[in-house]
């Protein structure tokens, strides 16, 4: 019964989340702060569902007792913060919130990139410095110029349709074929669109192909006066090459909003050079630097909130791990709970050969209406609507399952 639910909510997590929660009648209980981690693990043992941010750490240590827990919503976009394998083996599931502030990032690329073309901020650090320095040189209208966009996916394609909106012309390079929006074109190579761009804006996720995407090479072939922003990972760009090419004027200038090896809180990682390059960034003109701030908007945080409450409602009442970052992503169409004598079993358990065999066994006496199952890893997931089961019944088909070897845990949702 959702009412019976109990749902512990860390770090201040956005009201949108809390009251879509709520508003499924269950028990949810906030707290502002993270918690130490033996408080912590006094208070996990009795819940069925907790939400945090990036401060509350999910150790083995901590998931080991909490013996009710069937999923962790991270209302935030990393999830490094949960032991995400020590979680799916214990048949927890996890979710975050990849893309609720795509379109913040989207929002602060176009401002670099008016900045950039009139070195607004090299201005502004001047004139707070006591300088009035009035120059047109070398400051450009961005009309007419060409954004090339390297990944088209939640936030290239929404700064595609702003970008041209402005009048700018837009091509983009992305690994996958993909449908342009507006008038913007899908250009076959990373160096034809180096080629072409004024802008090079970097829209790529962190894999081992976008390593250095952008390196000395890169940087050469890109048109002189052009400019580089990075609003993705700081593993993308090879930041002393992008240093020199800005030092040879090759580069006319760039935006970091992300950085390799960034702090986990705020301080003073630039005074500290760990990475040897903070220095030379902070000498070099016309470059915008941001401490990753890309996402960081007051409407990004509550709709934060609603995704990843809305997933974690979902799982919970339905059993969908669409979005989950630790299992894998099983859903059936259209529930059919409201029938009377339906049940979804969600079977999770150890993906080792024969289970499939042994749960239709298990399930051999009723309808399964449909079924569906995958695995990731070590863990898989499968779901079976069952119709004419009567509710004395359940208990049994529970008890069936929970007594196999490959079980890790079963739901039964009626
Ligand atoms: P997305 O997954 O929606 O899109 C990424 C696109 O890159 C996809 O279309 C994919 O096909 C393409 N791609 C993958 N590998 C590629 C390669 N080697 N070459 C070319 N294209 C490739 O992701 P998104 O939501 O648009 O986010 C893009 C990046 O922005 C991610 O790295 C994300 O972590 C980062 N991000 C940063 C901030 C911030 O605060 N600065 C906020 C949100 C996201």
């Amino acid at each position: 019964d959702t009412k019976d639910i109990k749902v512990l909510l860390l770090e201040n997590v956005n009201q949108t989340g809390v009251d879509i929660l709520k508003g499924q009648g269950y028990q949810v209980e906030t707290i502002k702060s993270s918690l130490p981690e033996d408080e912590l693990i006094e208070k996990i043992r009795d819940v069925h569902v907790i939400g945090i941010r990036s401060k509350t750490k999910l150790t083995e240590r901590v998931l080991k007792e909490a013996k009710h827990l069937i999923v962790v919503g991270c209302f935030c976009i990393g999830t490094n913060q949960v032991d995400l394998q020590y979680a799916a083996s214990q048949g927890v599931a996890v979710f975050n919130s990849p893309f609720s502030n795509s379109r913040s990032v989207a929002e602060l690329v176009i401002s670099e990139v008016i900045a950039l073309a009139r070195e607004l901020t090299d201005r502004s650090m001047e004139l707070h410095n006591g300088t009035w320095n009035k120059v047109s040189k070398g400051c450009w209208e961005i009309r007419g110029k060409t954004l090339g966009l390297v990944g088209y996916g939640h936030i290239g394609s929404q700064l595609s349709v702003l970008a041209e909106a402005m009048g700018m012309a837009v091509i983009y390079y992305d690994v996958m074929n993909l449908m342009a929006l507006g008038t913007a074109k899908q250009v076959p190579t990373l160096d034809a669109l180096l080629d072409q761009a004024d802008f090079v804006t970097l829209h790529v996720p962190e894999t081992a192909d976008t390593k250095n995407m952008i390196g000395k090479e890169e940087l050469a072939k890109m048109k002189k006066g052009a400019y580089l922003l990075n609003n993705a990972r700081g593993s993308v760009v090879d930041i002393p090459a992008l240093i020199e090419a800005m030092r040879s004027g090759h580069i006319a200038g760039a935006a970091l909003d992300v950085y390799p090896d960034e702090p986990a809180g705020n301080g003073d990682y630039f005074n500290n050079d760990l990475n040897h390059f903070t220095q030379d960034l902070r000498g070099l003109k016309n470059l915008i630097l941001t401490p990753h701030i890309g996402g960081s908007t007051e409407e990004a945080q509550s709709a934060i909130g609603v995704e990843v409450s809305s997933a974690l409602v979902k799982y919970v009442n339905e059993g969908s791990t669409l979005g989950a970052v630790n299992m894998p992503e099983v859903q059936l169409r259209n529930l059919t709970l409201d029938e009377p004598n339906c049940v979804r079993v969600v079977y999770i358990h150890k993906n080792v050969p024969g289970v499939l065999r042994q749960v239709n066994a298990a399930l051999h006496h009723h309808n399964i209406d449909k079924q569906s199952s995958d695995s990731r890893g070590d863990v898989a997931y499968l779901m079976a609507d069952v119709s004419e089961v009567k509710e004395s019944e359940i208990k049994d088909l529970f008890q069936s399952l929970e007594e196999l070897g490959s079980r890790i845990r079963t739901r039964m949702l009626y």
